[in-house]
């Protein structure tokens, strides 16, 4: 099957970012929205992130071969709830949640009969909003779908040639592997980063205008995580709960080490874990995975 109109549900940076890299990508797929919010349909279709923008959920889903979720990974079920009366029967329903067994479990649970693929495109800024959605945002990023057991071959083969289309590079994965890959490499470096931002502000003896003030010594690179829309992070550590504690307890673990070793005055403790992390960011950047320019590009006014 091939997809010809996708209904895209949430006009957000994901959802607004798939409108428009679907316009200027696939421009033969014709585009169709809606959000709860009308400030957001609003703002959304003045900015053209979609084809149309609708006013209720079962217009934009009517006929649509491929619809998006794009609401925070809490919200899933009351977006399944509000389409399923519009859904044409061969329309494919998938999201773009960042944690994958909860929302599978919620899809199913709200969409009996019809034909549920859940997908996360590894890619996104700290931005929300229909402002802050852009074409390129998927492109050479991985979109990661994780298809339920006796999937309809055909149509996930539809939803990878689309995610393709799109200029992401498409992986199969397992819904409770992808949230244990998903608890280390994204949803726990946000948790550090959340909580080292708090710890500063809360300092007495250090004045919250000097951690502003010297935030290049590191502080600011953890700003840029720390300022992730906080609905959608709650509802992250909410669903992916299992697999953030695993993680997080290996993570005490190793922290409680390096304690101990800048404790005793263990250097090479040190130096060789930050050996061996220093060839992590080389594989990143070989990867195409981020930019090589030092300090991530950064001016520095010259
Ligand atoms: P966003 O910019 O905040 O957009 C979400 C939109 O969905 C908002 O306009 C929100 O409206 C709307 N919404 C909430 N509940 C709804 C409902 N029941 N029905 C219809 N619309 C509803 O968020 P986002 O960053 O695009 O994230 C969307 C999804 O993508 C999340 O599941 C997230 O986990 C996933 N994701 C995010 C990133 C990232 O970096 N941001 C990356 C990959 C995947 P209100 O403002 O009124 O609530």
């Amino acid at each position: 099957m091939s997809i010809r109109s996708v209904a895209i549900i949430g006009l957000g940076l994901l959802g607004g970012s798939i409108g428009l890299a679907v316009q200027a990508r696939a421009p033969d797929i014709a585009t169709k929205g809606w959000d709860r919010d009308p400030s957001v349909r609003e703002r959304a279709a003045a900015r053209g992130l979609m084809g149309h923008v609708y006013d209720t959920p079962e217009d934009a889903v009517a006929e649509a071969d491929l619809v998006i979720l794009c609401v925070p990974v809490g919200a899933m079920g009351d977006a399944a709830r509000a389409i399923a009366p519009g859904l044409a029967p061969h329309a494919i329903v998938s999201d773009v949640g960042s944690s994958k067994a909860a929302v599978a479990e919620a899809l199913a649970a709200a969409l009996p009969g019809v034909t549920v693929i859940p997908a996360h495109p590894v890619a996104g800024t700290e931005q929300s909003g229909p402002e802050a959605g852009f074409a390129s945002l998927f492109a050479g990023r991985w979109c990661i779908i994780t298809p339920p057991e006796g999937v309809d071959s055909q149509a996930l083969e539809a939803l990878s040639d689309f995610w393709t289309q799109l200029g992401s590079k498409v992986e199969i994965m397992d819904a409770a592997h992808h949230d244990l890959v998903l608890a280390v490499t994204s949803h726990i470096p946000h948790l550090i980063a959340y909580t080292i931002v708090g710890t500063a502000s809360d300092l007495e003896d250090v004045t919250q205008s000097e951690v502003i003030k010297y935030s290049a010594g590191g502080f600011r690179d953890f700003t840029r995580i720390a300022a992730s829309d906080p609905v959608m992070w709650r509802d992250v550590f909410l669903t992916n709960r299992q697999a953030v504690l695993e993680m997080l307890g290996r993570f005490t673990e190793d922290l409680t080490a390096l304690q101990r070793a800048i404790r005793s005055g263990d250097g090479d403790t040190l130096f060789d874990l930050f050996t061996r992390t220093r060839a992590i960011r080389r594989a990143v950047i070989e990867q195409g995975q981020d930019d090589e320019r030092p300090d991530f590009g950064r001016g520095h006014g010259e």
